[in-house]
């Protein structure tokens, strides 16, 4: 069969104006950081740096704090939940009217597809704040006691993987309900964030509502030491998750983790197995894999194993791996050399662990910072690429012969973020359903994501919910 090769189908990154520096954002106003330590943002797609940022010190931080608190006790906690929806209401429809500009803004800095940053991170983002815009006024009714009250300050830190969603997942809860903000963006993915902050101002919402303080790890640890902290969010690795959590241990912060998983993919042997292939794909390549509810690992049932791996294969085969802007391209860049490092180190464990890896064949560009999708079978439960999370596009086989088995091999790990269950049987997915430790179960899909759903984790993937009515408890007291 002749294969049409795909013509280049750009987007235009003109519709983006990048400066060369930005400050810190606190108290309404974009101000110069007390530490003139920078950070370099690049474009992983070409290695190019995109802009620098300021590396907030502990004394900008605490100037952030104190914005937060002046704005959290004088102007937000006081408005009724009616004009706080207002401001949240307005915050979306510019991130509507912005979405292309902020789409292809996202896929500069952090390498993913622009097919994915227009499609899912943006629309999700302005459905969480419209989401959370609806709940302002309706809170009594939210399930938390007929008068619920905001904590105070929220402390957020996010990742790289999803920049601007991640943000929208910890910004628009807390507003909703009354707190404010001093948030952390990642240090190789902050140019949404600041975006955003423009956006505060465009929406006119008050000063301190929103500060946003760039940096690496060290600011991170600043913010959620902060003694002015009434509540810590954070979403990134179970390492640092781990840390976090014994810096807030035996004091009266409230914390919410998102952390790592290790997600099973379970495909029964009834399952419509072209679908069940698309659902393995979106799982596991989606956001180059960078997703912590990843399906990184596939369970699938030993009879129907050979087959779906075939059409898997095929499936992966057409592919089309490089420049994030081009419109036609399924998997991107990696985030940043150490994350490819991280993935590379993984992958020569699977091989050197007796497992074996394919990746199709994939031209890869000579800069920046790719890894192919690449599929391992022959792997077993003691395996390192069975057990730890990689983050990349790397999948992991399995498989298992009785419900029992695909169960108990689903559960063991020490994540519990994620499933999916792909069988045309209702009474069989309940049943695997119902005994699966994992925050999310997809059944016959994966990777969707709605506002109005609760996510978040079971053992070493956290605690705490993020969305949903069960997301605004862990803002409220
Ligand atoms: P990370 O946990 O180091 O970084 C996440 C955020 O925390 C960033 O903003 C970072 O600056 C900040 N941070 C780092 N150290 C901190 C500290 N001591 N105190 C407070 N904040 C701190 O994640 P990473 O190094 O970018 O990625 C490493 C691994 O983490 C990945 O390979 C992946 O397995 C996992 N990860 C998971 C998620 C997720 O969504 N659950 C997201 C990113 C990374
Ligand atoms: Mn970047």
């Amino acid at each position: 069969m002749e294969i049409f090769d795909y013509a280049p189908a750009p987007e235009s990154r003109s519709i983006v104006t990048i400066r060369p520096a930005y400050d810190l954002f606190i108290d309404g106003e974009f101000t110069e950081a007390k530490s003139d330590e920078r950070i370099v943002t690049l474009n992983p797609a070409d290695e190019e740096p995109l802009s620098e940022v300021a590396a907030a010190s502990d004394a900008d931080v605490d100037r952030a704090f104190a914005a937060a608190r002046r704005a959290f006790e004088r102007v937000w906690s006081p408005l009724p939940g009616a004009e706080r929806g207002k401001y949240l209401f307005r915050i979306a429809r510019i991130i509507q009217e912005r979405a292309r500009e902020l789409a292809v803004l996202e896929s500069l800095d952090n390498g993913k597809p622009i097919k994915e940053t227009r499609d899912i991170d943006l629309p999700l983002v302005a459905a969480h704040f419209f989401y959370h815009a609806g709940w302002a006024d309706k809170l009594a009714h939210a399930g938390v006691g007929p008068s619920p009250r905001p904590l105070g300050v929220a402390a957020q830190v996010i990742p790289w993987n999803f920049p601007l969603l991640m943000l929208a997942w910890k910004v628009a809860p807390a507003l909703a309900t009354g707190n404010t903000v001093v948030l952390k963006p990642a240090e190789t993915t902050p140019l949404t964030a600041l975006a955003f902050a423009e956006i505060c101002q465009e929406a006119e919402l008050p000063p301190g509502v929103v500060n946003i303080v760039t940096g690496a790890g060290g600011t991170g640890r600043a913010v959620v030491a902060h003694p002015d902290a009434d509540k810590v969010a954070f979403t990134g690795s179970t390492g640092v998750g781990k840390e976090i959590a014994r810096a807030v241990a035996g004091t009266s912060k409230r914390l919410t983790l998102e952390l790592g998983g290790k997600g099973a993919n379970i495909v029964y042997d009834d399952a419509a197995v072209d679908q069940a292939v698309e659902g393995i794909v979106s799982g596991i390549f989606f956001n180059q894999g960078h997703v912590c509810c990843a399906g990184s690992r596939l369970l699938v049932q030993e009879s129907i194993a050979e087959e779906l791996l075939t059409r898997l294969r095929a499936r992966i085969e057409r592919l089309r791996l490089g420049d994030p802007l081009d419109k036609n391209t399924d998997i991107g860049a990696i985030n940043s050399a150490a994350q490819l490092a991280r993935i590379r180190e993984l992958a020569a464990a699977g091989e050197a662990e007796g497992a074996s890896g394919w990746s199709p064949a994939c031209p890869i560009p000579e800069r920046g910072y790719w890894f192919p999708p690449t599929v391992f079978t022959g792997v077993t439960q003691a395996h390192r690429i069975a057990r730890e999370e990689i983050f990349g596009p790397v999948l992991s086989v399995l498989t298992f012969r009785t419900p029992e088995e695909a169960v108990a091999k689903a559960n063991n790990t020490q994540y519990g973020l994620s499933a999916g269950v792909w069988t045309e049987k209702g009474s069989r997915m309940l049943w695997t359903a119902s005994r699966l430790r994992a925050g999310v179960v997809w059944s016959n899909t994966f990777n969707v994501f709605d506002p109005a759903s609760p996510f978040g984790g079971y053992k070493e993937s956290g605690y705490g919910r993020e969305g949903g009515r069960h997301g605004l408890e862990a803002y409220l007291g």
